[in-house]
């Protein structure tokens, strides 16, 4: 029984990949460890989205060559995004001969096999395929971390080529999961004893678009209402583009799907909008936003900015900032553009020089923080349903956990609250979370 160690790299798609590789070792036999030293076979799922992760990757392998030459019957992997990327693989082994197996994102199950052949062959193997099976595969096995809460695919790959992306390159074309094999695995996750479900996709509300018009999104969410033992229902990550009415509607009527929605805006300005191809105006996303709030007044709105974007300019720039005072979102996920080789943006002109991004990503942070702060300290009064999620690291006898608007919320508790739902009355609020009390009045 040899112990097994997984890197992961980048975003919940790949976390959640990484939890299938995970269940695909244990069915093998294998074991896991939290030591790199002490495994038998260690996995990267990789990421490309930014150069920053793929260095990362580069370092880890590097400093992995004194292990193997230590023990040669380590077995090495490398799979995830970075692999699709067009003869990344062929440069990884350049790089790595080391390197005992690269796999890529649309052949996850083959994994056992692969192992085999590099046991039995001692070779090095490589499988990197173009595109997902015809048919998808299910019921491979799943190790899950954490007891509470779970994700679960229900489709894979974007089409929307967003002209800064590399995702459709190496993720491929949408595909929905059929959804008696979502209800299935929701089902199963629910008698696992998990309270919370988020389902994932680079585009979770385009779902079904591929499914001949037998389901979409909205449908699909009405469907998972009924599920037994999933007390939430979380999703990531929706495009403005896709976010329908039916879909606030379903949302606003449901006891499960929280009210927390994440909705990547990107710029403020409708020329760089238009040059990112993100298939929405300033305008039209300011009416989602403000058809969320009008119909859950209660709604989290939180955000995905760039700064930096070929092009931009500071009047742009500035309109970004306009519209995250106008919108006021409770958090944002900021970065800063980072050309990937292969997308139109990486070639287009007036590429922004770095001390500029520095500058406008920092501005941005911290009209940002401002507005997170305020908002938080708003809530103090509030009450929020929470699901208990553990203790805080911060002081013993504090737990936390997260209201349905996903954000955290800190209280005094006995342990025995973990993984139930209970009420909290706020009564401070911090940049990144909320302190209560609990609620014992109602409930
Ligand atoms: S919607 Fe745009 S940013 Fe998101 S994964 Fe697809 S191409 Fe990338």
């Amino acid at each position: 029984m040899k112990p097994y160690f997984i890197k992961t790299f980048g975003c919940q798609m790949n976390e959640h990949d990484s939890e299938v590789v995970a269940g695909m070792l244990e069915s093998l036999g294998f074991i896991p460890t939290d030591r790199v030293a002490d495994a038998g076979i260690i996995i990267l799922n990789t990421c490309c989205i930014r150069g920053t992760a793929e260095n990362k990757v580069f370092s880890f392998l590097g400093r992995l060559r004194k292990q193997k030459k230590a023990n040669p019957d380590l077995i090495i992997g490398v799979c995830g995004c970075m692999t699709q990327q067009d003869h990344m693989a062929a440069r990884l082994h350049h790089l790595f001969p080391y390197v005992d197996l690269i796999f890529g994102t649309h052949n996850l199950h083959r994994l056992p096999e692969l192992i085999k052949r590099v046991e039995v062959e001692r070779v090095n193997v490589q499988e990197v395929l173009p595109a997902l099976p015809k048919e998808l595969v299910e019921g491979l096995p799943v190790k899950r971390k954490g007891k509470i809460r779970a994700w679960l695919n229900i489709m894979y790959g974007c089409d929307n080529f967003c002209t800064y992306c590399i995702v459709p390159y190496v993720r491929g074309r949408e595909r929905s999961r059929r959804p008696e094999d979502i209800i299935e695995e929701a089902a199963k996750i629910g008698r696992e004893g998990y309270k919370e479900i988020t389902l994932l996709g680079q585009n979770v509300n385009s779902y079904g678009k591929d499914l001949d018009g037998i389901l979409d999104f909205a449908g699909l969410l009405q469907m998972l209402e009924n599920v037994g033992g999933i007390d939430r229902i979380r999703y990531m990550t929706s495009h403005p583009r896709d976010f329908t009415d039916k879909l606030i509607e379903v949302i606003s009527q449901s006891g499960k799907v929280c009210e927390h929605f994440h909705l990547p805006v990107q710029a403020g300005s409708n020329r760089v909008l238009g040059n990112m191809k993100r298939g929405y105006t300033r305008e039209e996303y300011l009416k989602l936003i403000e058809k969320i709030v009008s119909s859950i007044p209660r709604a989290t709105i939180t955000t995905d900015i760039m700064v930096g974007f070929p092009g931009e300019e500071e009047v742009d720039f500035e309109e970004t900032l306009e519209l995250v005072r106008q919108v006021r979102f409770d958090s944002s996920y900021t970065f800063v553009y980072n050309a990937r080789s292969g997308t139109p943006a990486a070639a287009m002109p007036g590429q922004i020089p770095e001390p500029v991004k520095k500058e406008r990503i920092q501005a941005l942070i911290r009209l940002q923080n401002q507005i997170s702060l305020e908002k938080n300290v708003e809530e103090a009064g509030q009450i929020y349903e929470v699901l208990v999620e553990g203790e805080s690291n911060s002081r013993s006898g504090l737990l936390l956990g997260r209201n349905r608007g996903n954000k955290i919320v800190t209280f005094e508790g006995s342990k025995n609250l973990i993984t139930k739902n209970i009420l909290v009355t706020i009564t401070e609020g911090h940049l990144a979370h909320l302190s209560g009390i609990i609620n014992n009045n109602k409930r």
